[in-house]
């Protein structure tokens, strides 16, 4: 097959399954106005949903959130369901997704929600770090920026929960010019508490260590279960008083690339409340059925064996999946220093989460390492406790930098 037909291939590959992703959208029902909808939020107090405060801020949230969201008529019907707190991030959507919860929390009171959105500053894309000919004055006033514009597209003068966005390296959360931005943003009411959003266990620690931060969002689901790594860095970090809330609580969403054998998703989030150091999981949610089931979880969380058995937890469970917990020992073992844990992150939006989009957005910030596996003809070098071939995988993400951005989801 000739370089232009591959091209279209992997188009057709990843819209194909972009797609497929949104396949499960249901037709928006109509609702309420908002003075009905704060009636419906204060109701939802007396229901049996089981709440949890969420460490130092005191927020006192239903173990389950809705993950960011542009469908404006399902982020009313989750408030009004009961839910409290609604994540999002200055990047997501293109500000489409801020713009739209803006729009979705105008007219409501403003202690009926817990708003909290995500920004990163200046960075290198290849290191996550701040960029090194940018001065501590530009990174922040950039920061500050970005801040702002979250806030006007959100409609509010305050977040609730301001998070340093995907920080996985520990030097980030001890760097100065970061936390006096972060600390100066809390100091003048542009948030009310501040927090890290990561992927890694080294950083949730440095976190806790710091004592600057109030909130945590994790990466964390069941695939911990039997090293418990993530759980441990959690207690700690929800005994030195952070909020802690939990994210990808599906673990990678499907068994299979070829998205057919779905992770049973009521056994994935009953796992992850069973685990009362994590104050409120957010979750990705596209339909309203998938509303309605999550919210049946609210107040009946309790795990059976089949849950388990779903789950295939146990000593006989040989199945890879396609989640990559992010433990980074592949790092040191590859002799070029590639960010494997990345590269997986991207795969596993493409193939797992159905959002070739974010795929790209996450493979940007690995450009310069694309072809560096190509060159390892004897072999990789990386062992996965999981038992991933990164190298295949890295080499099969690497095909979306070719497919132009309009062409995915
Ligand atoms: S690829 Fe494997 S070794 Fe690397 S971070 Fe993921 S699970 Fe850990
Ligand atoms: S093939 Fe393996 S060892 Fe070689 S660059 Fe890729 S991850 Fe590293």
């Amino acid at each position: 097959m000739n370089r232009k037909k591959n091209k279209t291939k992997n188009r057709r590959d990843f819209i194909k399954k972009g797609v497929a992703g949104l396949a499960g959208l249901s037709v928006f029902p109509s609702i309420s106005n908002a003075s009905s909808l704060k009636t419906e939020l204060l109701n939802a107090e007396e229901n049996k949903i089981i709440y949890r405060t969420m460490g130092r801020t005191g927020y006192k949230v239903p173990v389950v959130s809705l993950g960011s969201s542009t469908n404006e008529f399902l982020i009313k019907a989750a408030l009004k369901k009961g839910m409290k707190l609604i994540d999002t991030a200055y990047l997501y959507g293109n500000g489409l997704d801020e713009t739209t919860i803006g729009r979705a929390l105008t007219g409501l009171p403003r202690d009926s929600y817990v708003i909290a959105s995500k920004v990163y500053g200046l960075r290198d894309n290849n290191t996550g770090m701040p960029l090194n000919n940018s001065t501590p004055e530009e990174f922040q006033a950039d920061f500050r920026e970005r801040v702002e514009t979250s806030l006007k597209r959100l409609r509010i003068d305050c977040l609730d929960i301001l998070y340093l966005h995907a920080a996985d390296n520990p030097e980030l959360i001890k760097m100065g010019m970061i936390k006096d931005v972060l600390i100066e943003l809390k100091k003048e009411g542009k948030t009310k508490y501040i927090g890290v959003s990561t992927h890694t266990n080294s950083v949730v620690y440095a976190i806790a260590d710091e004592g600057i931060y109030d909130v945590i969002l994790m990466a964390y689901n069941f695939r911990d279960e039997e090293t418990g790594e993530t759980r441990k860095a959690i207690k700690y970090a929800a005994e030195a008083g952070c909020g802690i809330v939990g994210m990808k609580a599906l673990g990678g969403v499907f068994w299979d690339e070829e998205r057919k054998q779905r992770i049973n998703q009521k056994a994935a989030v009953k796992w992850i409340m069973q685990d009362e150091n994590v104050h409120t999981t957010i979750l990705t949610i596209n339909t309203f059925d998938q509303l309605e089931m999550y919210m049946s979880l609210m107040n009946n969380p309790e795990i059976t064996p089949e849950d388990r058995e779903e789950l295939r937890l146990g000593k006989n469970n040989t199945t890879i999946g396609m989640y990559c917990n992010q433990c980074e020992q592949c790092i040191s073992q590859c002799p070029y220093g590639t960010d494997v844990p990345k590269f997986m992150r991207s795969y596993m939006y493409a193939y797992a989460y159905g959002k070739p989009a974010k795929a790209k957005e996450t493979f940007h910030l690995l450009h310069s390492h694309k072809l560096l596996c190509g060159n390892c003809r004897d072999g990789c070098k990386v062992t996965c406790p999981m038992g991933f071939d990164v190298r295949r995988k890295i080499m099969d993400i690497s095909r979306i930098w070719e497919v132009p951005d309009e062409f995915l989801v």
